[in-house]
């Protein structure tokens, strides 16, 4: 299908733009349309963006500076056995790439994350910083109420640096959107695990990542936009495996990588790409009856927000998971999509992603499911290794039913 015919090429372009803009034209404009507004980063894996909607804030996912920064001031500030994503982000810092924002905040994702906060507060005195230290114990009357006074914090600190202060109605406006977009992100992937030819995986994360960049509505339409011209676009599909990728955590793979990997003969139809975004299982429950949530009350929609996290925390290496066997989620994903394999894709010296890696490999063999490994830097540039492993492991899977 040519660019001329697709009738989603426009939409996909304007996405792709947005991913390149690495100096945040989208965010500067809006600013520049919302006279005293703050835009404000957010590092992976997660924070809750329908709180800084409430207020009034543009929530900007910061995604580092991919393969398109050259890390020059940025490597003086880590040793080489740590992943990327920190070098890169504190050189577009220092380079003025992220002016447009008036702060960041920093999710307890990793000790690099936790690390580069404080390198954020001394670098940059003058910009807001924030830790967002979310809870690992997950009972309403502990961490409920631990991460309800962090989101009352980080609200309290933004209203006094101009934001508007967090009310019930405007929360409830933002919840409500913020759930009509993952209707749509739902939508699409069940689109995309349906007819993969129809929906490509990088065409999923282009969409996907603008929403890093745009208010919620504003990424909500262009969702639904090209999801009514997907179901139409002449397309067919090919003979390619039906396979799920993991891994990839908050540094995020080259886009040329995911496009790389699409060309091997796999249709990658479901992945953690982009996690922040699927963090949360399902809505955020706006007037849900969720039993006893005591201390916490579900009716109150900060209470909602903090019970969605609690609650409905998709199973990731960001999240202590007990009892539950590691890998067993994986598992049940993998046949309730009928997936053939599994590509485990993380990146380079990521603790979360390959600490929990031999787990997940485990949990694979046991159940028989094929799968095969690889690591990545957000700078990756030379791909055919990438290339040939993919496509030796999907022609397995197609010949025997094994890698
Ligand atoms: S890539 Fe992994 S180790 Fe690096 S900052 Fe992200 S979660 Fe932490």
């Amino acid at each position: 299908m040519s660019a001329n015919t697709d009738p989603c090429a426009p939409l996909l372009a304007r996405a792709e733009a947005l991913l390149e803009d690495l100096h945040l034209g989208t965010v500067s404009a809006w600013k520049a349309a919302n006279p005293g507004s703050l835009a404000i980063g957010i590092m992976p894996v997660f924070a809750p963006r329908p709180l800084f909607e409430a207020i009034g804030v543009l929530p900007v996912n910061i995604y580092g500076g991919g393969d398109r920064v050259d890390v020059i001031k940025g490597d003086a500030y880590y040793q080489s056995y740590i992943c990327h994503i920190p070098r890169s982000t504190i050189e577009m810092g220092l380079g003025g790439h992220l002016d447009a924002l008036d702060g960041m905040v920093f999710p307890s994702t990793c000790d690099v994350i936790r690390n580069l906060s404080g390198m954020w507060r001394m670098l940059f005195p003058q910009k807001y910083s924030s830790y967002l230290d979310l809870p690992q114990t997950f009972e309403a009357p502990l961490g409920g109420l631990f991460y309800r006074h962090e989101l009352n914090r980080i609200a309290a600190e933004l209203a006094e640096r101009g934001a508007k202060p967090l009310t019930e109605d405007n929360l409830r406006v933002a919840i409500a959107n913020e759930n009509e977009r993952r209707g749509l992100l739902a939508d699409l992937a069940a689109l995309r695990a349906k007819e993969p030819w129809r929906v490509k995986a990088s065409e999923a994360y282009l969409l996907t990542r603008a929403g890093a960049v745009l208010p919620c509505v504003e990424h909500t339409a262009m969702l639904r936009d090209f999801l009514a011209q997907a179901h139409v676009r002449p397309t067919r599909p090919y003979d390619n495996v039906r396979v799920i990728v993991l891994g990839a955590f908050c540094e995020q793979p080259p886009l040329g990588l995911i496009r790389t990997l699409e060309r091997s003969g796999c249709d990658l139809i479901d992945d953690d790409f982009q996690l922040g975004l699927t963090t949360i299982e399902g809505n955020i429950p706006l007037d849900e009856d969720l039993g006893d949530t005591s201390p916490l009350d579900a009716r109150s929609p900060l209470d909602a927000v903090v019970l969605s996290y609690t609650m409905r925390g998709q199973a990731t290496a960001t999240r202590y998971i007990a009892e539950q066997v590691k890998g067993k989620a994986l598992v049940d994903r993998v046949r309730s999509l009928n997936a053939e394999g599994v590509i485990l894709a993380a990146p380079s010296f990521c603790d979360p992603a390959l600490l929990d890696q031999p787990m997940i490999e485990q949990a694979l063999a046991d159940a028989q499911i094929p799968f095969t490994s690889f690591k990545y830097a957000e700078n990756s540039a030379q791909f055919q290794t990438i290339r040939e492993q993919a496509g030796a492991f999907s022609d397995s899977v197609k010949l025997w039913g094994a890698a």
